[in-house]
């Protein structure tokens, strides 16, 4: 005799309902726009409260809606009903230093830095890196502020990075200058990508020369998709002039190595994966182990000796938090 199986509901099943974009997050709804229907405009949508939960709804994400009855007349139009499964999701410090879930389905993390006001800084930028490799998005360094590296030693001090084959590109963003935004343009045509970076080395003057039009503030403009002012706003995806969007996040750019481990930080450098399988442990850290085919390589000249001994501080950093 067969078992009886118990009774379980069939799951949601909702690959019938069309598929939208969700081009920014304003607490529990989101604005969508129809990607099966571009003669539809952007909806306001709301979000099922299991759906918030699990797995939450994030710019960038392609979701399936349905219509619903408006209960008011500036009410959400439609429901999200599904999340389609993510490439990536992007994750910051949000309250208490709790990850907070940002952006899904990113092609590119453009880290900027520049050479001066303020300076490079390489130990950043490999936080950046590895974070960006975290989260599963390839990395890009665009080093702004060009007219400040006449000599190039700061470009010079990026190559290690266009090595181990993370594109590095040159911005002059400066306002009411002629400005040459041009290689990074190009790169991020048709592409969703966030700008990440310290505070001053130019992130929102570099979104302003790729997006003319664009609120000098755009990290306090919620207006952008035309629905008067909204102040929880999380994340807004803006449009790219030949298409693709750029990630904006008000007010919090940073993000960090979260739920890193620091045995795994090792496996977030491109350049010690190529060689790893060399090194006499499989389970080696690269820091002390005899016969490691990583440290060999640095101590050659084949590694650049800069990103390894960032290593070994940042590897530290993790194993002290707080020191
Ligand atoms: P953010 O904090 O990263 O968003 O940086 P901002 O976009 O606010 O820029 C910080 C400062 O750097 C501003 O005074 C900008 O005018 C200036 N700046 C931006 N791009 C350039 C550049 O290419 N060259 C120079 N010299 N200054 C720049
Ligand atoms: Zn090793």
């Amino acid at each position: 005799m067969a078992r009886r199986r118990p009774h379980r509901p069939p799951p949601r099943d909702a690959s019938h309902h069309p598929r939208a974009l969700v081009i920014e997050m304003l607490g529990l709804e989101a604005m969508i726009v129809p990607t099966d229907d571009p003669d539809l405009p952007p909806l306001r949508a709301l979000l099922r409260k299991k759906i918030a939960r699990n797995p939450g709804v994030v710019v960038g994400d392609l979701v399936r809606y349905r219509f619903v009855e408006r209960e008011e007349e500036d009410g959400p139009a439609a429901v999200i009903e599904a999340v389609e499964p993510r490439l990536n999701l992007l994750t910051r410090a949000g309250y208490q230093g709790r990850p907070q879930p940002v952006a899904a389905n990113l092609d590119f993390i453009v880290i900027v830095c520049s050479p001066a006001d303020p300076p490079l800084k390489p130990g950043l930028i490999d936080r950046y890196v590895a974070a960006a490799f975290h989260a599963g998005v390839q990395p890009v360094i665009c080093l702004n502020k060009r007219d400040l590296d006449q000599d190039n030693e700061a470009l010079d001090e990026l190559q290690p990075y266009a090595h181990i084959d993370i594109p590095v590109v040159t911005t002059q963003a400066t306002e009411g200058q002629p400005h040459d935004v041009a290689q990074l343009f190009d790169l991020l045509t048709g592409k969703r990508a966030v700008l990440v970076g310290h505070s001053g080395v130019g992130k929102s003057s570099i979104a302003c020369a790729l997006i003319p039009g664009l609120d000098r503030n755009i990290g306090e403009v919620s207006d952008y998709h035309g629905r008067g002012r909204h102040t929880t706003t999380t994340a807004t995806l803006l449009p790219l002039p030949d298409g693709g969007e750029l990630v904006d996040t008000p007010g919090i750019r940073a993000f960090g190595l979260f739920g890193v481990e620091p045995l795994a930080l090792r496996l977030l450098y491109p350049e010690f994966n190529a060689l790893a399988d060399q090194c006499r442990f499989r389970t080696c850290t690269h820091v002390h182990e005899p016969a490691c085919a990583v440290r060999t390589a640095v101590d050659n000249g084949d590694l650049d000796e800069g990103r390894y001994l960032r290593y070994l501080d940042l590897l530290d950093s993790l194993e002290h938090p707080g020191e």
